[in-house]
């Protein structure tokens, strides 16, 4: 048999392809077909060049698209014919830069449970070091400092390899062939603990959990920043870890060595198991059982727990030491961007903590613990989008040239989009505070580095006293799409689900911008990308007092009584106990009978606060969202009665007379409903006064697809009354899953938006 002619084939693949492994997946998929070439990273991609039977190279091209490693994400395989030049044997070449580049990063990693094995056993040569991690997982986002995804562009660059690591590095066949950040305890970073002058080399973890076992405060570093750890069952050790944190009542996430021990604390079903062990590791909200001891301070008024696994070795290897379940919440006082620099949590952090466990390995990129809630076994709620999820992209419907959308005031991400790619920054917090501000213009730096992209259209929020829009406005040399923020809301929804619509939008939150020099928060609209036209909204009430009735529910319920009593409202207030101090009734008494100071809202974040606040279950907001979330919390379970409440007609919009609601609602309550019952029924009656308006709107235009999108559809409660009502209607529903409805979406909602202006011309 003559000899079979020999061919060649270059491929160029693109994704998330770097840094999971693919290149020496690659080199064993060419060496088990027999065939010769190389594969290199780039800063676009991966480049593959091979040569061989030619039936050989269909088989590889194949098992190429489908055996890729479980953390590479393929999104183009571009296969060209290439003349064989008579190669010999497979390696893989160093890494090259290209300019104008676009290779997409890679997130963290939970650590694989080979990894978890290793560490654990006294046989292995990593036995006990926090530090292990391999080609499957470990930190990515958080130490590149450039690309491509080398060691030297990630900070740990500065550990240089031992004989021994470098010899896994380099085999094909070892676990670690091509892991950048692989160490061992002979060459890697190390551990320390810090405690009033002295520093601990040996022995630490023993020391830092026996810290934690007597009740002190522990500042932790690690993936993505510095943690502050306690016992989560000592009460004394919780409530100094709040008062010193500046955090009065906000949920604090809880760490647990494994799966049973979480079952031990919370209910798992089969959806929340998976989001507990997902690789992206997140904070999971897991309702609590009736028995669990975890301190209440940690989670006041909630039947939910943020629980999750331990993510690194450093954490699994602290749980052979420490007691069996830790608060861990970020490293940072309140409202303050998260520590992740050993000398910024020596200062930053001394008076909160009372030792400090750190290490050598330098975060490059801070990132905070993303968290989820699932709703009622079937809805994956994203709540906060940070390690382990970014910096992963986002497919947008719309081709453009670079955008940067710089997103909204509270919970801000920013986003970049390029020819249908939308890449999200992580949760940045607050923008408002000199800090976060600071770090918002860096990340936005680093972010138009990793990706090569110097976007001259920027996207921003219409309200003016944004942070983000300030910036956004003071560029120069850029062409600026002003967004209004529920349009935005809506726009993410439909470009998660690769959507263009148009749709029905529900943007139901506190507060955004109206261009009608209201505020707006419940909104029914109707949206495309490009464009949007409200056909709806909440009945208006004022906010008496702007700001102040946002931080002080009173205030809302007292408005909402004055829009349902009218004259009769102080004694409506009375009777509820809805008390002031004399000087501060008369001026909102003032307020409301003049509207001094009082802009209208047609906000549902602001009913919720009344509704919390009438009934007695939160009278006072100690954080965002709180009275919202109490009000969910305090609803009974199986409870079905609902009150009755009318649409109107202002000319052609729809209007939701919420007014009627609070009023039937606060009734029901004044004539004996306990507050769990009159809770329940509101969610309900809320739900089914939407779908009503929904199905109207329905009849209106024949749209028959409804985003769901903003803050409130953080309520896992209203989300599957309303979604349940929508489905009987015969409604497609669409709902976030991968960005979250809060104001953490509103970037790739601006970036969709500007994407879909900018093709329309
Ligand atoms: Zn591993
Ligand atoms: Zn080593
Ligand atoms: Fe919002």
């Amino acid at each position: 048999m003559p000899p079979e002619k020999l061919s060649g084939k270059k491929l160029q693949v693109s994704g998330v392809v770097q840094g999971v492994g693919f290149r020496p997946f690659v080199y064993r998929l060419a060496r088990e077909h027999h065939l010769a070439g190389w594969v290199c990273n780039t800063s676009r991609c991966v480049e593959i060049v091979v040569e061989g039977r030619p039936a050989s190279l269909d088989s590889f091209v194949r098992r190429i698209a489908s055996q890729a490693p479980a953390l590479a994400r393929i999104d183009s395989l571009v296969v060209e014919e290439a003349e064989p030049q008579g190669r010999e044997g497979f390696a893989i070449l160093e890494s090259r830069r290209l300019p104008g580049t676009e290779a997409l990063i890679p997130a963290d990693v939970s650590t694989c449970a080979d990894c978890f094995r290793e560490v654990m056993d006294p046989a292995d040569q990593r036995y006990g070091y926090p530090f292990t991690n391999c080609t499957n997982c470990g930190p990515r986002f958080t130490i590149i400092r450039s690309v491509p995804y080398d060691r030297p562009h990630t900070t740990m660059a500065a550990f240089a390899m031992c004989p021994r690591c470098r010899e896994e590095y380099q085999n094909p066949e070892d676990r670690r062939f091509h892991a950048e950040p692989t160490a061992c305890p002979v060459c890697g970073p190390h551990l320390w603990l810090e405690e009033g002058g002295r520093v601990l080399e040996s022995d630490v973890l023993e020391a830092a959990g026996k810290l934690l076992r007597v009740g002190k405060i522990v500042a932790i570093k690690g993936l993505g920043g510095f943690h502050l750890a306690c016992d989560a069952r000592h009460h004394e050790a919780v409530a100094n870890l709040r008062e010193r944190k500046g955090r009065v009542a906000k949920p604090f996430a809880v760490m647990v060595p494994d799966l049973n021990e979480a079952e031990r604390l919370c209910h798992l079903d089969d959806l929340t198991a998976h989001l507990l062990l997902s690789p992206e590791r997140p904070v999971v909200l897991a309702r609590k059982r009736d028995h669990c001891d975890i301190a209440p301070q940690v989670a006041p008024n909630n039947k939910y727990l943020g629980l999750m696994l331990p993510y690194t070795p450093l954490h699994l290897l602290l749980f052979s030491h420490a007691p069996a379940a830790l608060v861990m919440t970020s490293g940072n006082l309140s409202e303050e961007p998260l520590v992740f620099t050993n000398d910024e949590a020596r200062t930053r952090l001394r008076s909160l903590a009372d030792a400090f466990l750190m290490h050598n390995r330098d975060i490059q990129v801070p990132c905070d613990d993303s968290v989820v809630r699932p709703g009622a076994g079937r809805f994956t709620i994203p709540l906060r989008r940070a390690r382990g999820f970014v910096p992963q992209t986002v497919s947008l419907p719309v081709d453009s040239e670079p955008i940067l959308a710089v997103g909204g005031e509270q919970k801000n991400t920013f986003c970049l989009a390029w020819k249908g790619t939308a890449l999200l920054s992580q949760h940045l917090g607050d923008l408002d505070t000199v800090e976060t501000f600071d770090y918002f213009q860096l990340a936005i730096a680093h972010f138009k580095d990793l990706s090569r992209k110097d976007p001259r259209v920027i996207a921003y929020d219409l309200h003016p006293q944004y942070f983000s829009t300030r910036y956004a406005l003071a560029q120069e040399g850029v062409k600026l799409i002003g967004v209004q923020h529920h349009h935005a809301h809506i726009a993410a929804c439909l470009a998660e689900h690769g959507r263009r619509g148009p749709c029905l939008g529900l943007a139901l939150d506190g507060t955004g911008y109206g261009p009608d020099g209201t505020i707006w928060g419940g909104e029914l609209l109707i949206a495309d990308l490009a464009d949007y036209q409200r056909q709806g909204r909440l009945a208006q009430i004022p906010l008496p007092g702007g700001e102040a009735a946002v931080r002080d529910p009173r205030r809302m319920a007292v408005a909402y009584l004055h829009a349902a009593w009218g004259k009769e409202f102080a004694q409506k207030a009375r009777e509820l106990g809805l008390i002031f101090d004399p000087l501060e009734g008369r001026i909102l008494t003032h307020q409301l009978a003049t509207g001094l100071n009082s802009p209208l809202t047609s906000s549902t974040g602001r009913l919720f606060d009344a509704v919390a606040a009438a009934l007695g279950i939160c009278r006072t907001r100690t954080y965002e969202g709180q009275p919202a979330l109490e009000l969910e919390m305090a609803a009974a379970e199986g409870e079905e009665g609902w009150y009755p409440a009318p649409l109107h007609a202002d000319g052609s919009l729809l209007v939701l007379d919420t007014v009627a609601l609070f009023k039937e609602t606060v009734g029901d309550y004044l004539s004996g409903a306990a507050p769990p019952r009159a809770a329940a029924r509101f969610h309900n009656s809320l739900a089914r006064l939407l779908a009503q308006a929904c199905a109207a709107i329905k009849d209106r235009t024949g749209l028959e697809t409804v985003a769901l999108s903003g803050g409130v559809f953080q309520n896992a409660l209203l989300l599957t009354r309303l979604y349940d009502l929508l489905s009987e209607q015969g409604f497609e529903i669409l709902t976030h899953t991968r960005t979250p409805p809060n104001d953490g979406g509103i970037s790739l909602g601006q970036a969709a938006v500007a994407a879909a202006r900018l093709e329309k011309g």
